[in-house]
């Protein structure tokens, strides 16, 4: 039984307010013999099932905040889709006008989820990735008249974006874990989730270390921090599928100076943990929560790790990919 009344305990004025407070988890089964702690956070808690819920309402607060939107202002925003539904939620809420672009590879249900929000949505081609729909909404917020009329969060380059886990999502997990957390393992989409708990959990206890999980296909966090390749001629090897992480590029919301290692997973170590946190733990998680989980309990096995409390965070919700290969429909 939950008895922290902060979790969910009251009346609120709107939806907006429910970000945040998610659950912590131990994982069981799929940590097998390894004799550390690994405990997920799990994200699809959130109001629209997801990490990035927190960026799209911390994203508009901040708008709000600067005098930079009204009543008529369009907000544009390229997204691989649980930012444009965290923003889709936030504006339907609030009454903003949401037009997001989107690489068509993304699932159906993302697809469906924006527009049931009352979001418009334009799809990009896939083997441009997240660089197509980062193009395509900046032609779309010129074509809107740029500011003031339109505005244009851009998550990969918003500080509200680290900001808003540097309030919330690291105090959160701080909070759970007694202060006993010694490894924060997260995958990088924009990079604001590792940012901002990373920042507070290793100001807290220096020790904490921070490991940043990203597609093999898409090594560029490998190539830039551990080979030392300059941002800019940072390259993926090619397509992958572990949607939200992986974006081919090093954002500019990334603290580079705060990650101890990189660890990389194939598509298909992703779908097999993503399966495997349903199957054996009970947790419908998305195709990126699969990948996440998997290099913590590659983590969790070091010897050097015995003893150690791994937190990885679980971006999203399984539903979100039914229509995909993470659950195949035999
Ligand atoms: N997983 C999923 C499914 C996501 O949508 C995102 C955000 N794009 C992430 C992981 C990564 O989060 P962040 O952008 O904070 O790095």
């Amino acid at each position: 039984m939950a008895t922290d009344t902060t979790f969910r305990g009251h009346v609120y004025d709107d939806i907006t307010q429910t970000f945040g407070n998610t659950p912590c988890i131990r994982l069981r089964k799929v940590v097998g013999d390894a004799k550390a702690t690994v405990i997920g956070k799990l994200e699809n808690f959130n109001p629209l099932w997801s990490v990035k819920d927190r960026i799209g309402v911390a994203m508009i607060d901040a708008a709000e905040k600067a005098g930079k939107i009204g009543p008529n202002t369009l907000i544009v925003e390229p997204t691989s889709g649980n930012t444009g539904i965290g923003l889709a939620f936030t504006c339907a809420a609030r009454g903003y006008k949401l037009a997001v672009a989107m690489p068509e590879s993304m699932s159906l249900e993302r697809q469906r989820l924006l527009k049931a929000l009352g979001a418009t949505l334009v799809l990009t081609p896939r083997e441009l990735g997240m660089k197509g729909a980062v193009s395509k909404a900046m032609e779309m917020f010129q074509e809107a008249g740029g500011e003031p009329k339109a505005f244009i969060p851009q998550q990969f380059k918003n500080p509200a974006n680290p900001d808003v886990h540097r309030r919330t999502t690291a105090e959160e997990i701080w909070r759970a874990t007694g202060g006993t957390i010694d490894i924060l393992v997260s995958g990088v989409g924009t990079g604001g989730t590792i940012t901002g708990c990373g920042e507070v959990l290793k100001s807290r206890k220096p020790s904490v270390k921070c490991i940043a999980v990203e597609p093999t296909q898409s090594p560029v966090l490998t190539q830039h921090i551990v080979q030392g390749v300059p941002k800019d001629q940072v390259k993926p090897l090619g397509p992958h599928k572990i949607q939200g992480i992986g974006a081919g590029f090093v954002p500019d919301v990334l603290n580079t100076a705060i990650i101890d290692e990189v660890v990389q997973v194939t598509d298909d170590e992703a779908f097999e943990m993503g399966r495997r946190l349903a199957k054996e733990e009970g947790m419908l998680c998305g195709i990126s929560c699969g990948a996440a989980a998997h290099a913590a309990v590659k983590i969790a096995h070091r010897p050097e790790n015995a003893g150690k409390v791994i937190v990885v965070v679980l971006p999203d919700l399984g539903e979100r990919y039914l229509s995909t290969a993470l659950y195949p429909q035999d």
